[in-house]
C-alpha cells in the first residue's frame, strides 16, 4: 500500500511536471580541451564559463561578440560523470512507471557524444548507469513489481537498419518500421534480448559494439555517421493490483552533426552527409513541433524518427545532450549545435516554456 501511494504521488508530480514545463530537456556539456589543442594554444576557450551558469553558457566569438544560451543545465569540462548522471537520473525511474523515455546525444564528431552515452570501463556513461539504475529501482520494488527488461541494439545508416546484436552477416533480415496491432511503432524482426543484470546488458554493449565495426576500416569513422540506438523495452507487472504497463527507453549516440565542406564531399561520403542532414533535421523538426505543440508531429521524414514515433511525444519524455568543443577552431559547429539545441528545446517558439 506505501508502494501504491508513492507511486500514485510519483505519477502525480511526473504528470504535473509535464504540464507546467512540457517534457523535453536539453543539457549541453563541454569537453575538457585535448592535449592537441592545449599545445596548439587553443587554451583561450571561446566558452566563457565564469559567465556561465548551470543553466547559461556564454559563447565568446573572434570579435568578442558574445551570445548567450540557455539550457535546462550546462556541464563544464570539469563535471564527471557522476555529475552527469545525477542530472539524468530522475527521468529513469519514469521509464519503471509506464512512461517511454528516449536520450540522445548530439553534436560534432568528438565533442563525447560517445563518451556521455558509453562512457568506458573506468568511467562508465549514460547507457550503462541507466540501466545500472533500472535494475536498482526494480529490486528495491521487489515483491510488489515485477519487471522483465528486454534490451536490442540498432544501427541506422543511409537510411538502412542494422541489427547489431546479430553476429553473422549472412543471417542479417532486412529490417523495416511497422505499426503494430496496437498502434505502435515497430521494428518486426528486431534481435531483444532478456537481461536480468547490468553484466548481461555490459555483454550485449561489447557484441554490438564488435559488429557494429565489422566492414568498416576504421569503427570511429563509421560510428560517426551512423545512429546508434540501444533499445530497453521493460514489462512490469503490479503484483498488488494487477496493472501492467510497457515502456520504452532509448538511449541514442547519433550520427556526428559537423557540415562536411562541399569541395571535399563526392560519392559514398557525399550520400552518407546528406543522409545524416536529413535525419538530423527532421529529429529537430520532430522535437521542436512537440516542444511548441504543434498540431503535426513529421514523424515520417526519416528513418531515425519513424523508428522512435512511439517514444516521441504524447507523455513520452526526451533528453538531448548537446555536446559542444571548447576549442576555437571548432567555434562554427558549436554554435551551429548550440542553435540547434535551442530550437529543440523550443525556446523561442515554445508556448510550453512559456509557463516555466
Ligand atoms: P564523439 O562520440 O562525439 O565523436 P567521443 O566520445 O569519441 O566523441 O570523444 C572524443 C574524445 O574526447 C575521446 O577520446 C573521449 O574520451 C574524450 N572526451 C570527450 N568528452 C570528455 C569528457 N567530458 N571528459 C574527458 N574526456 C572526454
Amino acid at each position: 500500500r506505501k508502494f501504491l501511494k508513492e507511486y500514485n504521488e510519483r505519477k502525480r508530480l511526473s504528470n504535473e511536471l509535464i504540464e507546467m514545463k512540457g517534457n523535453i530537456r536539453v543539457f549541453c556539456r563541454c569537453r575538457p580541451l585535448n592535449a592537441g589543442e592545449i599545445l596548439n594554444g587553443s587554451a583561450a576557450s571561446v566558452l566563457n564559463f565564469e559567465a556561465s551558469s548551470d543553466y547559461e553558457l556564454q559563447v565568446v566569438a573572434s570579435d568578442s561578440t558574445k551570445k548567450q544560451f540557455k539550457f535546462d543545465h550546462v556541464f563544464k569540462p570539469e563535471d564527471n560523470q557522476e555529475a552527469v548522471f545525477a542530472q539524468t537520473k530522475p527521468v529513469i525511474a519514469s521509464v519503471l512507471d509506464g512512461f517511454n523515455v528516449c536520450i540522445f546525444a548530439y553534436g560534432q564528431t568528438g565533442t563525447g557524444k560517445t563518451f556521455t552515452m558509453e562512457g568506458t570501463p573506468e568511467q562508465r556513461g549514460v547507457n550503462y548507469r541507466t540501466l545500472e539504475e533500472l535494475f536498482r529501482i526494480a529490486e528495491e520494488r521487489h515483491g510488489v513489481m515485477k519487471y522483465e527488461l528486454c534490451v536490442s541494439m540498432l544501427e541506422v545508416y543511409n537510411e538502412k537498419i542494422r541489427d547489431l546484436l546479430v553476429e553473422n552477416s549472412s543471417q542479417t533480415k532486412k529490417l523495416e518500421v511497422k505499426q503494430s496491432a496496437e498502434g505502435t511503432q515497430e521494428v518486426p524482426g528486431l534481435v531483444e534480448a532478456p537481461v536480468y543484470g547490468t553484466e548481461d546488458v555490459w555483454e550485449l554493449l561489447k557484441t554490438g559494439n564488435r559488429v557494429r565495426s565489422v566492414g568498416s576500416t576504421s569503427a570511429n569513422e563509421l560510428s560517426s555517421r551512423s545512429h546508434c540506438l540501444l533499445r530497453v523495452t521493460v514489462v512490469g507487472e503490479n503484483l498488488v493490483n494487477g496493472d501492467r504497463t510497457r515502456s520504452r527507453l532509448w538511449l541514442v549516440d547519433l550520427a556526428g552533426s559537423e557540415r562536411v565542406g562541399k569541395t571535399e564531399v563526392e560519392g559514398e561520403r557525399l550520400k552518407e552527409s546528406q543522409f545524416i542532414n536529413k535525419s538530423l533535421s527532421a529529429l529537430g523538426d520532430v522535437i521542436s513541433a512537440l516542444a511548441s505543440k504543434s498540431a503535426h508531429i513529421p514523424y515520417r521524414n526519416s528513418k531515425l524518427t519513424h523508428i522512435l514515433q512511439s517514444s516521441l511525444g504524447g507523455d513520452c519524455k526526451t533528453l538531448m545532450f548537446v555536446q559542444v568543443s571548447p576549442s576555437e577552431t571548432d567555434l562554427g559547429e558549436t554554435l551551429c549545435s548550440l542553435n540547434f539545441a535551442s530550437r529543440v528545446r523550443g525556446v523561442e517558439s515554445g508556448p510550453a516554456r512559456k509557463q516555466v
